[in-house]
C-alpha cells in the first residue's frame, strides 16, 4: 500500500511539477549570442546627428496592475508585481520633445484588465504627443502604441517615426486602433543600429515582438539610457537573464524566446561597458522611480511650453 502511495504521489508531482517548471519557472538561455552592439557603436551615432541633444528623461504612469512575478520574470516567485504602463518625454533646449512609447487609451485599460487608469496622466501623454518633435515607439504592442493610434492626430502621426512591423503585417499592429485610410509610411526599415536625432538611436531587436526596438539615449549632460522595451519587462529580467514565463512568451503573447535572451544577455554587455548606463525596463515604474535606483528619470511631464 505504501508504495502505491509512493509512485501516487511521484505521479502527482510530476503531473503538476512539470508543467509548473515548463511554464512559470524555466529559464534556460540556451545558445543564445550577444549582438554585434556596443556601447561606442552607439555613442558614436549618437554623435552623428549635429544638434541639441535632450536634457533629461521625464515618466508618466498612465495606468498599472498587479500580476504574479512569475509571469513575467520566469522563476522570480508568485508575489505579485506592480506592472506600470509608461511613456517617457525627453524634452530639448529650444526644440520639440522626443516621445518614447504613449500610454493606453481608457477604453483598452479597461479591457487589460488594469486596475487603475490615470486619466490625466493619460492626458498629459497626449498633449506631449501632439507637441513632440519626433515619437518613438519600443514595440507594437496596445500598451505601448495604442496610446498614439487612439489619439489618431496627424500632427503626431507625422512625428513618429515607426518600423514596418508597428505599422502593419503581425497580429499586434492589426490589433491597434488604426483609424480608416492609409496608415503611415515606415521610416526605420534597417536592422542595424540608427541615429534618429541628437543623441538618439534606434536599435532594431526582433524578438518581444516583431517590431521591438530598443532606444539608446545621450544626454546633453553625457548621461546615458537605454530604453528596453518589454524585452526587459523589469530590471530584474536583464539582471538576472530571466525572460518572461513560457506561460505567457510562448502561449498567452508569443515571442521569440531565444533572441529576447540573446538581447538580455547583449543588455547586460553593454551595462559592462558603462556602468553608468541606465536600463530602463518596459514595465518596472516601481523600479525607475525609486530613489535608491538613482535612474535620474523625472516623475511627471512637463508642460509642453517648458
Ligand atoms: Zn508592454
Amino acid at each position: 500500500m505504501t508504495r502505491r502511495l509512493n509512485w501516487f504521489l511521484l505521479g502527482l508531482i510530476l503531473l503538476l511539477g512539470l508543467p509548473y517548471y515548463w511554464l512559470l519557472l524555466d529559464n534556460r538561455p540556451g545558445d543564445a549570442q550577444l549582438k554585434p552592439v556596443t556601447i561606442a557603436q552607439l555613442r558614436q551615432l549618437a554623435a552623428s546627428i549635429p544638434g541639441e541633444a535632450p536634457y533629461a528623461v521625464e515618466v508618466e504612469l498612465s495606468s498599472f496592475r498587479r500580476m504574479p512575478g512569475n509571469l513575467f520574470v520566469a522563476g522570480s516567485g508568485l508575489k505579485r508585481k506592480l506592472i506600470g504602463v509608461m511613456a517617457w518625454r525627453l524634452p530639448i533646449k529650444g526644440g520639440k520633445p522626443v516621445v518614447i512609447d504613449s500610454g493606453l487609451p481608457k477604453a483598452a485599460a479597461t479591457d487589460m484588465g488594469m486596475e487603475q487608469f490615470d486619466a490625466a496622466a493619460q492626458a498629459r501623454i497626449e498633449a506631449a504627443l501632439r507637441d513632440a518633435g519626433l515619437i518613438l515607439i519600443t514595440h507594437e504592442h496596445i500598451d505601448h502604441e495604442g496610446g498614439l493610434i487612439a489619439l489618431n492626430n496627424p500632427t503626431a502621426l507625422a512625428a513618429a517615426r515607426l518600423n514596418p512591423a508597428q505599422i502593419s503585417g503581425n497580429r499586434w499592429s492589426e490589433m491597434l486602433p488604426w483609424p480608416q485610410g492609409p496608415r503611415p509610411r515606415p521610416a526605420i526599415t534597417g536592422t542595424a543600429p540608427v541615429a534618429v536625432a541628437p543623441g538618439v538611436v534606434v536599435i532594431p531587436a526582433h524578438s518581444h515582438t516583431p517590431g521591438s526596438q530598443m532606444i539608446f539615449v545621450r544626454l546633453a549632460s553625457g548621461q546615458e539610457f537605454l530604453f528596453a522595451g518589454d524585452i526587459s519587462t523589469f530590471t530584474q529580467n536583464w539582471t538576472e537573464t530571466r525572460a518572461r514565463s513560457r506561460l505567457v512568451g510562448d502561449f498567452l503573447a508569443p515571442e521569440e524566446r531565444r533572441e529576447v535572451f540573446a538581447w538580455l544577455r547583449s543588455i547586460q554587455a553593454l551595462k559592462a561597458q558603462n556602468p553608468g548606463l541606465v536600463v530602463l525596463p518596459g514595465h518596472d515604474y516601481e523600479w525607475v522611480i525609486d530613489p535608491q535606483n538613482r535612474t535620474g528619470v523625472r516623475q511627471g511631464f512637463t508642460s509642453p511650453s517648458v
